[in-house]
């Protein structure tokens, strides 16, 4: 009857995730895709950020020349090649680029390269030719937000879909924004040589994370690197050349070499054809869906960034997996509050779960009381045996059934540490049943484990 028992748009790694799962559970499967099979994460986001950013931390770590001194280590004057370095970025990418697409290809999932467009129930066109499917997921993910004002040419105005490539290493660089894609794109920048002026338009850095952890970012990601910053300042009007003009909501004017504008992302779910079922995003252009990804339009789902629930590439896979499983009418769900988020800096930054404001706001809705417990990076031995001992973790707990709310860590290998608090929100384990688990020693994974302890030894 169908072309397809399933048609997907968009193959980044939520139409990925949801196209293996749909093989292995037998259905005739179709991804489209617009531009680059692995979409934003393997091409423009998490892959090529996460080799600029390795690279960024080896010139880091062997330009701490007093670091390397009291381990018995001294090296020279170090060079790095800044081409060569993009390069590594671009051959990561391709590499998982064509993993991706050939194990697409191995299952047996049909690639149809053209923008989708949805055209009726069931129906989806490409190319001018109408499929039918008997389910289809938009999974059409998200492109940078660039606000009024900022004039983006790609070279000297640009934001990080040419910042990944790395062309060139400008001297001074503003960064408007201080959210993760901001942090470390100054992680790299600053690694690297750079002077960065980051512009941030609310009255704190990093206002979406744990305040705790931005205060102690700021005094180690950022006040003892080469970064200016400006709090509740808006850059209201940038225009690129040399130099770059920036405008500021205070009067002032920066003469800038380069301006990277990190303000966030927004869906892509414009021209999708979402009239022909009578579909409309929302104000800010998410697809809004239930908890099964099912968007109220009858064999219609979506999945990934386009629908705003969490912008994160484990978060779109999570949801690829769950909507395929409600496809084959097995109800499944996806548990937010237990999706750890990570920040690859210099420490990392990883967290899950509520920030401290985010749990007292629910702790005086729902009439409980929370506890906070924070251990540091300092008291580890391993992070001792490092040299590394800039860093905290911090727990936030029910004080009645003693399950955890958040866990933030700011720290040597943070984006690791952070799964073991992720699984035990998921598994809704006491702080009590986590503090009697045994850690390794000497391992950072203690820290945590002092955490916890720290909890059972106040009552
Ligand atoms: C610089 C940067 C760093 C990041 N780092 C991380 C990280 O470390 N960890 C993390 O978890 N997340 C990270 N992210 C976020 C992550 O990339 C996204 O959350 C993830 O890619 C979302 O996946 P998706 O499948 O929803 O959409 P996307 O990956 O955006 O894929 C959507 C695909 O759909 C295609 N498409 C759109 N419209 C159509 C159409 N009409 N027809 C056909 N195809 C279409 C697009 O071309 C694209 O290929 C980063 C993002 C950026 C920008």
């Amino acid at each position: 009857m169908f072309d397809y028992d399933l048609i997907i748009i968009g193959a980044g790694v939520g139409g990925h995730a949801a196209a293996l799962h749909a093989r292995a559970q037998g259905l005739k499967t179709a991804i489209v895709e617009a531009r680059d099979m692995g979409g934003t994460c393997v091409n423009r986001g998490c892959i090529p950020s996460k080799a600029l950013l390795a690279a960024a931390g080896k010139v880091r770590e062997l330009q701490a020349k007093e670091h390397l001194r009291a381990l018995g280590i001294s090296v020279g004057d170090l060079q790095f090649d800044r081409a060569q370095i993009a390069h590594h970025a671009t051959r990561t990418v391709e590499k998982l680029r064509n993993a991706l697409t050939n194990s697409l290809q191995q299952l047996g999932v049909d690639v149809i390269q053209g923008r989708g467009k949805i055209a009726g129930i069931q129906k989806v066109e490409v190319n001018d030719r109408v499929y039918t499917a008997q389910d289809i997921i938009i999974a059409t993910g998200s492109q940078p937000f660039v606000p009024p004002g900022i004039e983006v040419d790609g070279k000297t105005v640009f934001t990080s879909d040419e910042g990944i490539k790395l062309d060139w290493l400008p001297q001074w660089i503003a960064i408007i924004g201080s959210g993760y894609i901001g942090l470390e794109f100054s992680d790299i920048y600053t690694a690297l040589g750079c002077e960065i002026t980051m512009i941030e338009a609310l009255d704190t850095l990093m206002p979406g994370f744990d305040p705790d952890i931005a205060k102690l970012a700021e005094r180690v990601l950022i006040k003892p690197r080469d970064i200016e910053t400006y709090t509740g300042v808006l850059a209201k009007k940038v225009i690129p050349g040399s130099p770059v003009i920036i405008e500021l909501s205070n009067g002032e004017i920066l003469e800038v070499d380069a301006c990277l504008v990190a303000t966030g992302r927004v869906p892509l779910s414009a021209d999708l054809g979402l009239e022909t079922v009578g579909l409309t995003p929302n104000k800010r252009g998410f697809i809004e869906v239930d908890d099964r990804m099912a968007t109220g339009v009858e064999h219609l789902w979506a999945i990934g960034d386009v629908t705003g629930k969490m912008m994160l590439a484990h978060a779109a896979s999570a949801q690829g997996i769950a909507v395929v499983e409600n496809i084959c009418g097995r109800h499944r769900t996806v548990d937010y509050s237990s999706i750890p988020a990570t920040v690859f800096t210099h420490p990392e930054i990883g967290f899950v779960g509520l920030t401290e404001p985010q749990a007292q706001a629910k702790a005086e809705a729902e009439g409980f009381t929370i506890g906070v417990t924070r251990s540091s990076f300092k008291g580890n031995s391993k992070a001792i045996a490092e040299g590394e001992t800039e860093g905290i973790a911090k727990v936030i707990y029910r004080q009645d059934d003693r399950t955890l709310l958040g866990v933030h860590i700011l720290g040597l290998h943070a984006s690791d540490l952070i799964h073991e608090a992720a699984q035990a929100i998921a598994n809704r384990l006491t702080v009590d049943q986590l503090a009697f688990q045994v850690h390794a020693h000497p391992t950072l994974s203690e820290v945590l484990d002092e955490a916890y302890k720290q909890v059972l030894h106040s009552h």
